[in-house]
Order: C-alpha cells, then sequence, then structure tokens
C-alpha cells in the first residue's frame, strides 16, 4: 500500500502536496517524493524516510510549480531508499509516475526495454511502468495533451496488476493523467484546480466534491477541468459526491497523533454506529441497509464472514455473537483465503465483506468472487464512496469518520458494535425473547460511557506499559468472544511496538504454548466475570 496525490491548479503545489500527502502517511511511510512543474521543466525530490524528511528536503531545495504528482512508499518492489522512492521518470526523463500496486509482468517488460536499451536507476516495478509510458509516447503521432493520455491508456493496456496512478509530463506543463485497477484514486474537484488522491481525507481542506473512480477508469486534470474515460478511450460514467466532512476530521487537533485521537473517538464510534438502528418497540435493531426482509433473514441458514486483519478478528467477535444470540452457524475467514478456495455454499447462505476504508484488496477480491457464485454479498465498511460500499449488494455504514492512524482502533469497536446490531436483529427474529433483546439494547447503550470510563485509566495503563515495555514476547489469551480480542490484542503489540506477540484462547495454554512462558514472558488474561472466569 502506498499513499499518492496529484494537484493542478493556479497555487504553489508543493504545499499543498505535502500537506495532503500527510494525511496518507497511514498508506505508507518507508520513503517519500514529489515532482513539480515550473514551466521549464520538472523538479523532483525524493528521500527515504518518513514524509517529513521529504519536507526537509524541500525546504532546502524547493520544488515549486502549479501542478504536481507525490507519493508515500510502502515498499512491495526493491528497498525502501532514495532511488527506489517514487516519482519515477520514463527513459527521456520527461515523464514522471508515482504508483500504488504492484506490475506483476514489471520483469517481462524490463527485458525486453533493456534490450531496447533503455536504462533504470530503480528496483522497482514503477519506474517499468513510467518507461512503457515514454515508450508509447515516443512511438505516436498524435500532438498534445491526448499523445500523453493515450501513451498512458496504451502502457496500462500491457500492464498486468494493480495501480493507482498519477503522471505528469514535462511538455504538457498544466495537465494529470490518472488511472486506476484495484487500487483506491479519488478525484477532487475545485474551483479552478483539480487534485487526485488515494483517499477522500486527504482532500477535505480543499475540497467536498469528490469522484470515487472506479476500475479501469483514466482522469485527465486540467485547472478548470477534468475528463474520465476508460482504458479503450470511451467516455467513462461517473458522479460527484459531495461530502460531509469538517475538514478537521483529518486533523490531529490536540493529540500527539492520529492513534491516540482515534482511540480517544471510540464512544463517539460507538454512538454514531448505533444512532438511529435500535428499536425499543420491536427490541430489536433496525438496518434498513440491508436491502433484505425479515423473511429473506429468516430464511438463512448460515453466515460467512470475510474480512482481513483487524476487521477478521471483528467478524469472530459476530461469528461468537450471532452463533449465540441467533443460533446460525457462522464462519468467519480471511478474505485472502476464501477468494482462491472453493468453498461449498448453499443458497441459503449470507455473505458479509468487513472493511474499514472498503477498498482492501482481498477482501475485494472475496466480495467478487462471492458475487460471481450468484450470492448476494453484505459490506460493513467505512468509507462511503469505496468500491466495497459501491460493489456490494448492501451492509452496514460503521460512520465511525476518518480512520488514520496505521492500526485500526476506532473501527474495530464500530465493527464490533455493528455485528451486535446485527446479532440481536437475526436473534428477534428467531427465537430471541423480548426482554433479552430490550436487554442487550440496554446495555448498548451504556456501552459509549464504559468506555469514556476506562479512558480516564491512563496513568495506570501508563505504568503498566513502562513495566512491560522491554518485554521481547508476549502473550494474550481470551475465551470464547474474548479469544478474538486476543488475537486482535496480540495483532496491536506487533504492529504498533514490535514487541513479538500471539493470542491464544486461555484453555489452549496448556497444550504447548505454555512453553514459551517464562519470567520474562508477560501473559495479558482477558478475562471478565462470566461463566468462564473460575475456569480461566
Ligand atoms: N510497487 C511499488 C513499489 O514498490 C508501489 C508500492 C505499493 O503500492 O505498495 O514502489
Amino acid at each position: 500500500m502506498c499513499g499518492i496525490v496529484a494537484y493542478t491548479g493556479q497555487r504553489d503545489a508543493q504545499p499543498i502536496l505535502l500537506d495532503a500527502l500527510g494525511r496518507l502517511e497511514y498508506r505508507g511511510y518507508d520513503s517519500a517524493g514529489i515532482a513539480t512543474q515550473n514551466g521549464s521543466g520538472l523538479i523532483v525530490r525524493k528521500k527515504a524516510g518518513r514524509i517529513n524528511e521529504l519536507a526537509q528536503l524541500v525546504l532546502k531545495k524547493p520544488s515549486h510549480g502549479t501542478t504536481g504528482i507525490c507519493h508515500t512508499r510502502w515498499a512491495t518492489h526493491g528497498e525502501p531508499n532514495d532511488s527506489n522512492a517514487h516519482p519515477h521518470l520514463d527513459q527521456s526523463g520527461k515523464i514522471a509516475l508515482v504508483h500504488n500496486g504492484v506490475v506483476e509482468n514489471y520483469q517481462m517488460l524490463k527485458d525486453q526495454m533493456l534490450a531496447a536499451g533503455h536504462s533504470f536507476s530503480s528496483s522497482t516495478d514503477t519506474e517499468v511502468l513510467a518507461h512503457l509510458i515514454g515508450m508509447h509516447y515516443e512511438n505516436s503521432v498524435l500532438e498534445g495533451e491526448d499523445r500523453f493520455l493515450q501513451a498512458v491508456q496504451a502502457a496500462l493496456n500491457e500492464v498486468e496488476g494493480t495501480y493507482g496512478i498519477a503522471a505528469i509530463h514535462q511538455d504538457h506543463p498544466h495537465f494529470v493523467v490518472g488511472a486506476r485497477r484495484g487500487s483506491p484514486l479519488v478525484l477532487g474537484v475545485g474551483e479552478n484546480e483539480q487534485f487526485l488522491s488515494s483517499d477522500h481525507t486527504a482532500l477535505l481542506p480543499y475540497t467536498q466534491k469528490v469522484v470515487y473512480l472506479k476500475d479501469f477508469d483514466v482522469v485527465t486534470l486540467r485547472p478548470g477541468q477534468f475528463s474520465i474515460s476508460t482504458l479503450g478511450n470511451e467516455a467513462a460514467s461517473f458522479e460527484i459526491k459531495e461530502l460531509d466532512l469538517s475538514p478537521e476530521a483529518a486533523e490531529k487537533g490536540e493529540y500527539p497523533h492520529f492513534m491516540l485521537k482515534e482511540i480517544y473517538e471510540q464512544p463517539v464510534t460507538i454512538e454514531n454506529a448505533l444512532r438511529g438502528r435500535l428499536s425499543k418497540e420491536e427490541a430489536s435493531a433496525r438496518l434498513g441497509g440491508l436491502n433484505l426482509t425479515n423473511e429473506e433473514l429468516r430464511d438463512i441458514n448460515r453466515v460467512i464472514i470475510l474480512a482481513c486483519g483487524t476487521a477478521l478478528h471483528a467478524g469472530m467477535v459476530g461469528e461468537h455473537m450471532i452463533e449465540s444470540l441467533a443460533h446460525i452457524p457462522v464462519e468467519t475467514d480471511f478474505a485472502s483465503e476464501f477468494r482462491y478456495r472453493n468453498c461449498p455454499l448453499d443458497r441459503h447462505t449470507l455473505i458479509f465483506t468487513v472493511s474499514q476504508s472498503g477498498e482492501t484488496a482481498d477482501t475485494l477480491g472475496a466480495l467478487r468472487e462471492g458475487q460471481r457464485k450468484g450470492f448476494k454479498v453484505l459490506g460493513i465498511c467505512n468509507n462511503v464512496g469505496s468500491t466495497i460500499a459501491r460493489e456490494s449488494n448492501g451492509g452496514v455504514y460503521m460512520h465511525a469518520g476518518p480512520e488514520i492512524g496505521v492500526a485500526a482502533t476506532k473501527s474495530f469497536v464500530s465493527q464490533v458494535t455493528i455485528f451486535s446490531l446485527l446479532a440481536l436483529l437475526l436473534g428477534r427474529i428467531r427465537t430471541m425473547s423480548a426482554s433479552s433483546g430490550q436487554e442487550l439494547i440496554d446495555a448498548l447503550h451504556k456501552l459509549p460511557d464504559q468506555v469514556r470510563e476506562i479512558l480516564q485509566t491512563t496513568e495506570s495503563i501508563r505504568h503498566v506499559a513502562e513495566k512491560y515495555a522491554q518485554s521481547r514476547s508476549m502473550l494474550f489469551l481470551g475465551r470464547q468472544a474474548n479469544f478474538p480480542i486476543a488475537l486482535e490484542g496480540a495483532l496491536k503489540m506487533k504492529e504498533i511496538t514490535y514487541i513479538h506477540a500471539e493470542g491464544y484462547p486461555s484453555s489452549e495454554l496448556k497444550h504447548g504454548v505454555i512453553a514459551l512462558i517464562d519470567k520474562s514472558t508477560p501473559s495479558i488474561m482477558i478475562c471478565p466475570k462470566d461463566t468462564l472466569f473460575e475456569k480461566t
């Protein structure tokens, strides 16, 4: 994953690009780069390290111009260093390209171009694409900006793999070409200025008007206009959406970093996930976006939840809740595994995909595989205009606001909240009594304040963290619904502290894992006072 931004307009592109790029750092942060046009050539600056390193570099060596592209990288091909950082140039040095994705056939293309005399200065797949665009440009008989547009289209027709790209050409100073296939790309429409970004939150201070580009869309930006075509140069359909998000939603505010801000947003996140979805009279939940009647929901005899990472753990909590409250068998699977296995499904199966961004490639692949087999696939996601939101047959929005921190936090509690609503709804149309439904509703209403209470105990949490900060390995243990909570705790520990951690069902400890435990291995037990407390 990585983040890209492009700008063309009347203003100096450099500060706008760097500011917007800063909000995409969650997508990658091993190196960053910028290319701008100042009418007399391309200025390219790139640097290994975080965006701040790039900002320091352009402070010393500015890169002014009214059109530009930039990138924050999370390497897939080639180590994170200055020369592998994007933008990459073509053989002529006149084309600059930023890319999010993987060019799967890059080696074959590179070999062909090496044989034709091209020389490469990085080990990335992206530079090969830049050269391929350049080659089509050189061979073209067209003139002007169309020549550049068609060179991009022709090159992308030869590419296997995924891309979200933005490219500029030195001879076309007020022109940007973008395209997507498998990696997200959003067009931001401004007054006499246009933007591209991997994610709309990066654009919030600049425009609320966006177009979520579809796979195979190719977009051209000029300061006063944009147009969207297909890879075959046919006009493509699109819709301009008006966002209703304040620019502050994408700012850190008083917090030192986004993760902390988002941890503190958890109570509001739960309130937002519940808002308007609980019915006192029916002692149930109302989820109109599922696009399924109660009869259709009653007809379901199996639920499959597909997701990756944190969302998968939320799905596992969901599995437990739906099975115990609605007595429907539930299976949670890695989206990346489901899409490649031949899972037997009968027609009463309901599939859910879960993804905060709505762009997780494996989850999207699983959604499409489910639909290909003729199933309705529902989505639980946060980004309203995302590909999963658009392509699913219905679902539930999280309304959690932007999650910019690299590690998912508030989105996890939001997804778990939504699964509890689903379990309540599915339970109430089956065997759950009205009084049990009302009990659950009362408990859900209390939840935000209970989380607020926990967030007031940060001092004691700090003491615990300081005590164990030097540990090399940790275990997280829980049972039933708390087993996925243990998995999520271990995932967060690995991702944020680089301390090795494992999540296990507490009862499994004795079957081998206990061998890992010594005086220096802390074990974190998640054991609420439930029926298994004594056993644990
Ligand atoms: N494949 C490109 C590189 O390694 C882009 C990375 C990405 O999108 O994750 O530079």
